[in-house]
């Protein structure tokens, strides 16, 4: 009897809500099979997708006895940008927002157990958490907190160009020897006329 040329697949595979199974291809390595399920990690948000995994198969064995389950991810809400993005890799607990622009990410403190470390790239942040509520917690706390700093920016803008429109306006009506609004708009109008 011949060798088989195959010894074993690797088959990633993600599921999608209701329960539909979608197969990535059947891959002789298990590094190519893995970058091929990280690029669709990148675009999880264009579906419904709850999670996935990549198995190995030992091929010419008839049933589940030729299965290895080598890693299962869960896919989750970014908790920065707010995209189905962030993966959670299940069996080594960490995580990485795919999201481009984004790359936030959280894993295990290797020097301490209860030590969660988590940070976002992209504004240089870095945080320690003790647990993975937590994490998420600071998470969106310093999401919240980007956005104020961002809207305090913008308000102060407004309001500025606001009281400049209203002191140049009372300026004028004051020239003008008018007292409100409405009597210079008539004035203005009755200009025209
Ligand atoms: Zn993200």
């Amino acid at each position: 009897m011949e060798e088989p040329v195959v010894g074993e697949v690797f088959v990633p595979t993600v599921e999608e809500e209701g329960g539909n199974i979608i197969g990535l291809g059947v891959f002789s390595s298990e590094s190519i099979a893995m970058n091929v399920l990280k690029d669709y990690f990148k675009h999880s948000w264009k579906g419904k997708i709850l999670s996935a995994n990549l198995a190995r198969w030992e091929v010419d064995l008839i049933g589940h006895d030729g299965l290895t389950l080598l890693a299962k991810w869960s896919c989750q809400i970014c908790p920065m940008c707010e995209r189905p993005t962030f993966w959670i890799d299940l069996d080594h607990f960490s995580a990485l927002c795919y999201g481009t622009a984004c790359g936030a990410w959280m894993e295990d403190n290797i020097y301490e157990e209860d030590v969660i470390d988590i940070g976002v790239p992209t504004i240089r942040w870095l945080h320690q958490s003790r647990s993975i509520k937590q994490a998420m917690i600071e998470f969106r706390k310093k999401k919240v907190e980007m956005r104020a700093a961002a809207g305090d920016h913008d308000d102060d803008l407004v309001t500025t160009a606001m009281e400049d429109a209203k002191t140049r306006m009372e300026r004028l009506m004051r020239k003008e020897g008018l007292t409100s609004l409405g009597d210079a708009l008539g004035a203005g109008i009755s200009e025209e006329e």
